[in-house]
């Protein structure tokens, strides 16, 4: 499985990187990155994982539903 961040979305509420940061960091452009992300498309980050754990609770909480959980 794998997590998605489409970070252009991101209002850097904090949110994920509280949550679960062992997946997620804010920057210092004041939004989070998905650490060890790749770039799959312009400001899309992919991470593949072996259990969602901490990340789906990040995606539940992101106001702007940025994070997926891709299984
Ligand atoms: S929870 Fe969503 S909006 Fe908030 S910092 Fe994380 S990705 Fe950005």
């Amino acid at each position: 499985m794998k997590i998605i961040h489409e970070r252009s979305k991101c209002i850097g509420c904090g949110a994920c990187a509280n949550i679960c940061p062992n997946y997620f960091e804010m920057k210092e452009d004041g939004k989070s990155a998905l650490k060890g992300g790749q770039e799959k498309e312009k400001e899309i980050y992919e991470l593949e994982i072996e259990e969602a754990g901490c990340a789906k609770n990040a995606a539940d909480s992101c106001p702007v539903q940025c994070i997926r959980i891709q299984e």
